[in-house]
């Protein structure tokens, strides 16, 4: 491919593409050649999909998970049993443990995990959600899932611990 600088919508179309991760400027100038030779249907099916996704994808205003709904298909789901809450960091680590059909119960998504030294504290994750889901009543397992790093730990021990003094059981996912 030619290092000289292309005008007009082709170069802003590698330039978009070289943003996203793990595509350098070799991809990106790949898939831009890819998608001006596919068909105006196939070509315009990616560029539909990616403004779906950012029109209509938010948070699970019960657990945090990525829906077009106002609950997610997990928390709308009867036959779930909701005495049990899986708390995991991110929706993409709900997306791995539900993949694996072993999760019966529900889920609560934090939105990242403690991590003083990056000044994500409490105050940041969604702590006053799952409190409050708590609180409500009906919650009788909260099943800790953050992943298996320093900050992981501290935060499911965090959790842990306040969920124990609330006289509910608190148990640490297996991992590996
Ligand atoms: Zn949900």
């Amino acid at each position: 491919m030619s290092d000289v600088p292309l005008t007009g919508p082709l170069q802003r179309l590698i330039d978009e593409l070289k943003k996203l991760p793990g595509i350098g400027a070799r991809s990106a100038e790949r898939l831009a050649f890819h998608l001006l030779k596919a068909t105006p249907e196939e070509a315009l099916a990616l560029a539909d999909a990616i403004r779906a996704t950012k029109e209509q994808i938010r948070p699970c205003t019960r657990c945090f998970n990525l829906t077009d709904a106002e609950l997610c298909h997990i928390c709308a789901d009867p036959r779930r049993d909701a005495s049990t809450i899986v708390v995991v960091e991110q929706p993409k680590d709900l997306m791995a443990l539900e993949a694996t059909g072993l999760v019966t119960g529900v889920y609560h998504v934090l939105m990242g995990r403690l991590a003083p030294l990056e000044g994500i504290g409490a105050g940041d994750l969604t702590l006053d959600a799952l409190r409050g889901r708590v609180k409500a009543g009906d919650v009788r397992e909260v099943i800790l899932a953050t992943n298996p790093t320093v900050e992981g730990e501290a935060t499911a021990l965090f959790l842990g611990e306040r969920t124990a003094a609330r006289g509910i059981r608190a148990s640490r996912i297996a991992h590996g």
